[in-house]
């Protein structure tokens, strides 16, 4: 199997279009299991598969409901049904270490995925965790953060992380 670790920029791995999760059995659960680790080690508030190496639709983010946000909410071949109400934010990223910019997204959202018991979920987010799902959501398809930048400034971002992170 291939080794889970944290992926950094310009690795393929996040450029892949990830495919979906048929069940969840004990490799899914301990590849949660590893995310949420590696999540929790670098101070991540969200994590897709991809990053760790692996293209299989699915993410996990801090759970923004809660006061002390240390719960962690799983999403299996999530998706977005609807959206509205347009947000600009700053957005960093685990792959894409040190650099940040304004992105933006939509406030609110109306999502479906699968859960971790395997039931069809249906839920609306707003603020942050509609943000961050829209993240971790990109990285399923292989997006990412600076791509939804306008023109210009997606040139200036990745001449930036292109000399810093190709040179090694
Ligand atoms: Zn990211």
């Amino acid at each position: 199997m291939t080794k889970i670790s944290l992926k950094i920029y310009p690795d393929r791995v996040l450029r892949k279009k990830s495919t979906n999760v048929e069940s969840i059995n004990d490799s899914i659960l301990s590849l949660i299991h590893k995310m949420e680790e590696i999540m929790n080690q670098n101070k991540g508030i969200g994590l897709a598969a991809p990053q760790v190496g692996i293209n299989q639709r699915l993410f996990i983010t801090k759970d923004f409901s809660n006061d002390n946000n240390d719960n962690i909410l799983v999403f299996i071949n999530p998706e977005i049904i609807e959206e509205d109400k347009e947000v600009e934010s700053k957005e960093g990223c685990l792959s894409i270490p040190g650099h940040y910019d304004y992105i933006k997204r939509k406030n609110n959202i109306f999502v479906s995925y699968t859960d971790l018991e395997g039931a069809e979920k249906s839920e609306e987010f707003n603020d942050m965790q509609s943000i961050v799902y829209q993240h971790e959501l990109d990285h399923l398809d292989g997006i990412l953060f600076p791509d939804r930048l306008p023109k210009i400034r997606k040139d200036i971002f990745f001449k930036k992380i292109d000399k810093e992170f190709k040179s090694k």
